[in-house]
C-alpha cells in the first residue's frame, strides 16, 4: 500500500481525535466527547494536520506498526478493520464514493462533540465519558 492509499483509508470520522481516559488501576480505556484542541468539528478534521505532531505532543501517528499495537482505535476505524481482516463498511467513503457518507451514517463525531480540551476543566472530564465513540 502506498502512503497515499494508506492515508485514504481514514474515513474522517474524527473518533480518534476525542480525548480518552485510562483507568490507572485496570488499564481500561474510557472515551469522552471532548475533542482535541486542534479538532474542527464542522470540518470534522484537524485544523493543522501537517503540523499536528509538533503542536500536539500526544497525537499518535497511525503507522501500520502503531495500528498493530494501540488498543484504543474505534471498532469502526478502517485501520482497525483492515488490521483485523474485516471489510470496509458500505458507508466508508472509499466504498460509497462520497466523503459525506460517514456523516450520513452517523459514524462521525460531527454534531456530537461535547467540549474541547481548550475549554473543559480536567476535573470535569469524567462527566464527558460516552459509550458511542468506540
Ligand atoms: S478513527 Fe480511524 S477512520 Fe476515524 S478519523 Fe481516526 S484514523 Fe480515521
Ligand atoms: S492533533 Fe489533529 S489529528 Fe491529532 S488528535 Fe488532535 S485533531 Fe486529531
Amino acid at each position: 500500500m502506498t502512503p497515499a492509499e494508506w492515508e485514504s483509508l481514514c474515513d474522517r470520522c474524527g473518533r480518534c481525535c476525542l480525548v480518552k481516559l485510562e483507568d490507572e488501576d485496570t488499564g481500561e480505556i474510557h472515551r469522552t466527547d471532548i475533542a482535541c484542541r486542534l479538532f474542527d468539528e464542522g470540518a470534522c478534521g484537524c485544523r493543522s494536520y501537517a503540523q499536528r505532531h509538533r503542536k500536539v505532543s500526544d497525537c499518535v501517528a497511525l503507522t501500520p506498526e502503531a495500528v498493530r499495537r494501540i488498543p484504543w482505535l474505534p471498532e469502526t476505524c478502517a485501520y482497525a478493520l483492515v488490521r483485523d481482516g474485516r471489510d470496509l463498511p458500505d458507508w466508508h467513503p472509499l466504498r460509497s464514493g462520497s466523503p459525506d457518507s460517514v456523516h450520513e451514517a452517523g459514524i462521525s463525531v460531527r454534531g456530537r462533540v461535547g467540549g474541547s480540551e481548550r475549554t473543559v476543566r480536567l476535573r470535569d472530564y469524567v462527566d464527558h465519558i460516552v459509550d458511542w465513540a468506540g
